[in-house]
């Protein structure tokens, strides 16, 4: 359904994210007991010929320093079979602990508009250039080197890149939803229906009254007021009577 009215937002230029339904999400754990150095396309064939369907199999790194950690995500397809992996406790000689992946709790940042909260997977708002502004990608920016004295497209100070967490502007984990607002971007694009920072998941929450996608979002925007609610049902009217137009 989402991907519905992720194509009809595309169509007509809307801007919008995608917070991928929890259901859709795939079946990750991580193996412990391999070793620094398990080579991980073995891993995943030793799994696969299990009867697993294993799409992704890496090893984990230290977030800070990139250092490499003896553990290794596994991202399965969730076949009915699937949560016999956690009953896995060899691959080959070596004794292996199979737990569930907890993401770690961190605010995301699209690498493609910039803004907190989602992943480029499933944005659809405007590329925003970390560096100059433009409406593209970082990487696609013309300026390829470390800009010196770089002005922040989120606080609009200089010294700073939006990615730093030092920025004023930057979401802190505890206070998520206050800093959300705040970091609304300043695009001012005069077609958006969807109210910038709603997801569809929550959309559709807010229509139907009950939980219907990943419940953690909800949980994520705890202040949406009644005005906002209206507004985002209004919204969802058009979007619905302009979806059964297009049928
Ligand atoms: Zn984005
Ligand atoms: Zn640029
Ligand atoms: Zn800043």
């Amino acid at each position: 359904m989402y991907k519905n009215i992720q194509e009809f937002c595309k169509e007509n230029e809307y801007e919008y994210h995608v917070i991928i339904p929890k259901n859709e999400r795939p079946f990750r754990v991580v193996f412990k007991g391999l070793g620094l150095e398990y080579d991980t396309e073995k891993l995943k064939s030793i799994l696969n010929n299990q009867g697993f369907q294993v799409t992704k199999a890496i090893r984990l790194t230290q977030q800070r320093n990139r250092q490499p950690l003896p553990f290794y995500l596994v991202e399965l397809v969730k076949t009915p079979n699937v949560e016999e992996i956690y009953k896995v406790n060899r691959i080959g000689i070596l004794k292996t602990e199979v737990e569930e992946f907890r993401a770690r709790k961190q605010i995301t940042q699209c690498f493609n508009c910039n803004g907190f909260g989602h992943s480029a997977t499933g944005c659809g708002y405007r590329p925003r250039c970390l560096k100059c502004e433009g409406a593209h990608r970082t990487n696609q920016c013309t300026i390829k080197e470390r800009v010196e004295n770089p002005k922040c497209i989120n606080c609009g100070k200089i010294g700073h890149v939006a990615a730093y967490r030092g920025c004023e502007k930057f979401p802190k984990l505890e206070k998520t939803q206050q800093n959300k607002i705040n970091t609304l971007r300043p695009f001012s694009s005069t077609r958006s229906v969807i109210k910038e920072n709603v997801s569809f998941s929550q959309l559709f929450k807010t229509q139907k009254q009950q939980p219907m996608a990943a419940p953690t979002s909800v949980s994520e925007f705890p202040n949406i007021n009644n005005q906002e609610i209206t507004a985002i049902k209004n919204d969802l009217t058009v979007i619905f009577s302009t979806l059964r137009e297009i049928q």
